[in-house]
């Protein structure tokens, strides 16, 4: 993927996107961020979203995120499960159980696979009109 100007969505400056969708600056700040929310759920094992976000004063959006990339799975005693977004099954990292997952994953391959037919088709047919073209030149 080329790198292209665009707008912060943490400040709205102007940066070289390569596809973090936020400038460097506020990738530090956010690593920064995760290392103090990271380093709060290991000494306060069992805490709560709410009480890390009151804690660390870092916004429960960032907080949820590192919770569904799955950090905290590795940290003994820290527990945030939140429901499945398609059947509402506790789960504690990604935006699906296992099952839902699963579900998807087939969806998504079988959805590239008719789109990928559809590609062939249309570019058989644009070399056939291509060739009709040149005939009648
Ligand atoms: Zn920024
Ligand atoms: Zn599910």
């Amino acid at each position: 993927m080329a790198n292209k100007l665009k707008n912060c969505s943490g400040c709205g400056r102007l940066y070289l996107d390569t596809g973090v969708g936020i400038c460097p600056d506020c990738q530090q700040k956010e690593l920064d961020a995760e290392d103090m929310v990271a380093a709060y759920v290991r000494e306060n094992q069992g805490c709560t979203v709410a009480e890390v976000c009151a804690a660390t004063g870092i916004s429960e959006k960032i907080v949820r995120r590192m919770i569904r990339q799955g950090r905290f799975s590795n940290i003994p005693g820290a527990e945030f499960r939140y429901p499945c977004a398609k059947c509402g099954e506790m789960i504690d990292h990604g935006d699906y159980c296992f099952s839902c997952q699963r579900q998807i994953t087939a969806d998504l391959v079988a959805q590239q696979q008719k789109a990928m037919a559809n590609a062939a088709a249309r570019k058989t047919a644009g070399m056939y009109s291509m060739d009709i073209r040149n005939g009648k030149r």
